[in-house]
């Protein structure tokens, strides 16, 4: 029940790390506030299928009041925190501000772009499901304005998809485009062949996926080029204009440009008035607290943490539940303790890292297991498992199971929506102006690379 004489642990973000912290604390003798902008929650590593069409957004999301129902000492509030006020222990939202003795600050990160925010309308990055419906909406709508236009005659526009970023979710966006184009659409679309579109995956550094071994490196890049994604390495993308991305002055021409290059944490890092990295994420204690607010704790992508070798701690998902459970216990312990009069000493944080796996497609992904690592069908079977065990309530777990099941077999991409605006960036209709100078299938520039294009046709 909620009584009001215990303490209240405010848990700002209910993403994996304050979730987890809210469930490992549901038992313990303190009320809970939960805080989130969203009255969902998100699982991310499956947001590139709502982007590519694959999975519905209900999918992959579950409503944060809901997993809560059972649990009485959790309040659910659905607001927007804009700052803290720590001398006064206070959360800060536009309506009305929020007491606490203890607070976990769980907001995650976004994508960044490097000081050039103005890419992002062109360019959109997938955080979020409303990014992840954006870009669904962006992808569908190229081909049906390549179509639309292939119709009226005029072949000359390429369907061209660039991802720039050669990290887990730029690897799977192109892996999954080239899928799309190559089975998904086929025999869909009478004017023009989806199959011949270009996907091109851009990585700045020498080589993809830079954060696993290098073997799997390779072969994650030999399993995107037999999808038939160009994979550019050592490649700097230096602008991103209307239907079109540059390599230093050469413009390579792109319908549709997806943001996958950069993390950013989430601004309310900087409220807290703690040292923050390069990144903004909030350099916290090894106990994951505030070095002068030991009852405020950072957790997830939006903590800087080492670990006891001096290397960063990733911003994924198993960090973020293992320190949300830790805070929790922590927690825990320290008001019991406190009602029996004794003071608990609080240990340090250690990650368990139990592997990391990247998908790239159908029967295609990369797994580093300790000193195993595995390239293809097993290890993409092995994602697969682990990322639907890992889905929130049994009812998401089993549709996507049996949508997955499915789509295994006949290919079929069944969350083919296009919602909202029916314009791109940089797409000229031929079709419908005689005026228009550029179009992404127009380029004007003759570059190397241009002349590689592939266009659409009227072959079929
Ligand atoms: C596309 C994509 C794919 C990924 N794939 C994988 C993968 O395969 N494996 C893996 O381990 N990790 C993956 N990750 C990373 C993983 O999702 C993150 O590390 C993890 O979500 C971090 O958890 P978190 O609790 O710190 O933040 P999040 O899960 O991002 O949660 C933050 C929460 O805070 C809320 N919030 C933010 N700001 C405010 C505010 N001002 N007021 C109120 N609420 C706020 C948000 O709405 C959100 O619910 C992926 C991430 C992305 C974006």
């Amino acid at each position: 029940m909620n009584d009001k004489t215990l303490p209240r642990v405010v848990i700002v973000g209910a993403g994996f790390g304050g979730l987890n912290a809210a469930k490992t604390l549901e038992k313990a003798p303190v009320q809970i506030t939960v805080i989130d902008r969203k009255n969902f929650h998100t699982f991310q590593p499956l947001l590139y299928q709502v982007a590519t069409a694959g999975l519905s957004p209900g999918e992959i999301a579950a409503p944060i009041r809901s997993i809560f129902r059972s649990r009485r000492n959790v309040e659910v509030l659905l607001a927007d925190v804009t700052g803290f006020d720590l001398e006064r222990k206070l959360v800060e939202t536009a309506e009305q501000n929020f007491s606490y003795d203890y607070l976990i600050v769980a907001a995650g990160a976004s994508h960044a772009y490097f000081g050039h925010d103005e890419w992002e309308p062109l360019a959109p990055g997938l955080k979020t499901i409303e990014d992840a419906i954006e870009i669904r909406r962006r992808v569908l709508l190229s081909f049906e304005l390549a179509e639309r236009q292939a119709a009226a005659g005029d072949t000359s526009s390429a369907l061209t998809f660039a991802v720039v970023g050669g990290g887990p979710t730029g690897v799977e966006l192109a892996g999954t485009l080239a899928e799309i184009c190559r089975h998904a659409l086929t025999h869909e679309f009478r004017s023009i062949d989806p199959a011949r579109a270009h996907i091109m995956l851009i990585e700045g550094g020498p080589r993809i996926l830079a954060t696993y071994p290098e073997d799997l490196s390779r072969s994650a890049q030999e399993q995107l080029q037999h999808l038939g994604v160009e994979v550019r390495t050592s490649t700097m993308v230096t602008c991103v204009a209307p239907g079109a991305v540059y390599i230093g002055d050469t413009r390579l021409p792109a319908c549709v440009v997806l943001w996958a290059a950069g993390v950013a944490a989430s601004p309310l890092g900087q409220k807290l008035g703690a040292a923050v990295d390069r990144a903004g994420r909030v350099q916290v204690q090894p106990d994951l607290s505030l070095p002068d607010h030991r009852e405020v704790f950072v957790i997830g992508d939006l903590a800087s943490l080492k670990d006891e070798h001096g290397k960063m701690l990733p911003g994924v998902a198993p960090v973020a539940i293992q320190q949300g459970r830790f805070v929790a216990k922590l927690i825990r312990k320290e008001v019991e303790s406190r009602a029996s009069g004794n003071v608990a000493s609080r240990p340090t944080f250690h990650y368990w890292d139990k592997g990391s796996l990247a998908t790239i497609g159908r029967s295609a992904a990369v797994a580093e297991i300790g000193k195993v690592h595995i390239s293809g069908f097993l290890a993409w079977l092995s994602w697969l498992f682990v990322h639907i065990w890992f889905l929130i309530g049994f009812q998401n777990r089993l549709l996507v199971f049996i949508r997955w099941a499915f789509s295994y077999f006949t290919y079929e991409r069944g969350a083919r929506l296009i919602t909202g605006s029916d314009s791109l960036p940089g797409w000229t209709d031929h079709s419908s102006s005689s005026t228009s100078t550029s179009s992404p299938g127009a380029p004007s520039a003759t570059t190397a690379v241009e002349a590689q294009e592939i266009h659409t046709s009227a072959s079929k």
